[in-house]
């Protein structure tokens, strides 16, 4: 009977192990997980924070879900190495876990720049974690005011969660925009604008130049124009970082992530790896290996490694960079090379932007071919325009139908009806007879909701 060996519990990991046991009825599985939780959808942790929703809205699986399907857990457990040669998983209390097939889907951490007095971790907080998410719930209860520094859209994120929990918020941005891994400066000035107009205070190309901590409390922080801004929360985020340290003895390859290819194999026969860890070969001409954090793509890339692991022979073949989410109520869609740096890309962007409408669209083109493309505040398109990318479609074949409707200002708001799943943030198809209170299911991540009103507009 094969043992299989899962390090992640996150939705890489759990992914994998419903394949497994799909193809492998009997095959033993072992989950370890650093979290001392089942499951949950952690694209709802800001929601969370925010009091939008309660805590058992999160949970993806509940506690029985491990024991009904055959599988050993190892919750709130550490893993510190591997040993390929002994085929053996080594726990942070020593204890060893062989394997035959094992998948590394440790996702990633948030790495926290240094500033002076920010070695004081009272009032600092991150969130990637439930248990970060009700530290800072438990904070906001004594706090006025917050202070986050960070562009990328975990930043985006937190900043949004603090001031939907009625804390008064200022945004540092380092640089001029926005997550600059997707977006252009019209792009990032769109949502700088809906994050304004919310009562966030943004200041651009500013940074911390010390926390100011009193009786190891944090009051404030002075900006490197020199200006004091009273805080009692400072979010830092940097970039996700792959979680790979516990493989530094171990001979499996990494570079930013761990290396694979796209069955999620690794350069080991028997260890895959899978979701914000793993790092793909760069796709689409972008001369940029891509490990971005998106769920959807965790999601599949724990289906395609469980298969294999179960004996299958299964390929991830999605573009490797697509990102939805929403920030401040504006659906965001980024495909592919949305942002290109060199001057080898020509951009379409039809009537955009435009002064006012907060609505952004345009398509990246390498050699005439559509290489990628970004939607804000409208995705409309944004199915049609992946298969377009995936295609490897020429800009001139393109359906003109389909262009007119993404930069023609006449036409922009076309026919969408679409809701957004809750978790993936991708578009949620509602049957045309959905009643209020009907179960439907996202056909993208699995998630199952009821049918409200709001949906049905
Ligand atoms: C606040 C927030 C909002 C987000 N919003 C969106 C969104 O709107 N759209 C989107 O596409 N994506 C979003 N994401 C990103 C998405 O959640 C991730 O891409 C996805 O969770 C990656 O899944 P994963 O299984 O690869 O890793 P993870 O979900 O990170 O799970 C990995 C698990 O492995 C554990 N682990 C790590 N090291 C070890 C070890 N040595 N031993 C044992 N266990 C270990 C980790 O603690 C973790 O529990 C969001 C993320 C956050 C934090």
């Amino acid at each position: 009977m094969a043992e299989h060996v899962i390090i992640g519990n996150g939705v890489a990991g759990i992914k994998a192990a419903e394949t497994i046991r799909k193809h492998d009825p009997d095959g033993k599985i072992t989950m370890i997980g650093d979290e001392a939780y089942a499951f949950y959808y952690r694209p709802q942790l800001p929601e969370f924070v925010a009091g939008k929703i309660e805590e058992d809205r999160l949970w993806g699986k509940k506690k029985d879900f491990y024991e009904k399907n055959n599988i050993t857990s190892h919750l709130g457990k550490t893993v510190t190495g591997i040993k390929p040669d002994t085929n053996e998983v080594i726990l942070k209390d020593n204890t060893a876990i062989n394997y035959d097939s094992l998948l590394i889907a440790t996702g990633g951490s948030i790495k926290r720049r240094n500033y002076p007095g920010s070695d004081l971790n009272g009032g600092i907080v991150q969130l990637k974690t439930i248990d970060d998410a009700k530290n800072i719930k438990e904070k906001v209860k004594s706090a006025k005011s917050a202070v986050v520094v960070g562009e990328d859209f975990l930043t985006l994120s937190l900043t949004e969660a603090l001031h939907s929990s009625g804390l008064k918020v200022t945004y540092l941005l380092r640089g001029d925009r926005l997550w600059p891994e997707i977006m252009d400066k019209d792009a990032s000035d769109i949502l700088l604008l809906r994050l304004k107009g919310k009562g966030i205070t943004i200041k651009q190309e500013t940074d911390i130049k010390e926390v100011y901590v009193k009786n190891k409390l944090i009051h404030g922080i002075i900006t490197t124009d020199d200006e004091l801004i009273d805080c009692q929360i400072l979010g830092i985020v940097d970039k996700l970082q792959p979680s790979i340290g516990f493989l530094n003895e171990s001979g499996v390859n990494t570079d930013n992530g761990v290396l694979v290819n796209n069955k999620m194999l690794t350069n080991f026969d028997n260890i895959y790896a899978a979701g914000d860890v793993a790092q793909l070969p760069a796709d689409l001409d972008s001369d940029i290996p891509e490990i971005n954090v998106r769920w959807l793509k965790a999601w599949k890339q724990g289906q395609v490694a469980g298969s294999n692991m179960a004996g299958n022979d299964a390929e991830y073949d999605d573009i490797a960079s697509i990102s939805a989410t929403q920030i401040c109520g504006i659906d965001i869609v980024s495909i592919g090379v949305s942002n290109p740096l060199n001057g080898d890309y020509k951009i379409m962007r039809g009537d955009y932007p435009h002064p006012e409408i907060d609505v952004y669209k345009k398509l990246v083109l390498k050699n005439d071919r559509v290489v990628g493309a970004l939607f804000i505040g409208n995705v409309q398109e944004a199915r049609e325009v992946t298969k377009v990318i995936k295609n490897r479609t020429n800009y001139s074949e393109i359906d003109k139908k389909l262009l007119k409707q993404m930069f023609d200002l006449n036409s922009r708001f076309g026919t969408f009806h679409g809701f957004l799943c809750p978790v993936c943030k991708l578009e949620l198809p509602i049957p045309p007879d959905a009643k209020v209170g009907d179960k439907i299911t996202c056909p993208a991540c699995g998630i199952e909701l009821n049918v409200t009103e709001k949906m049905l507009k």
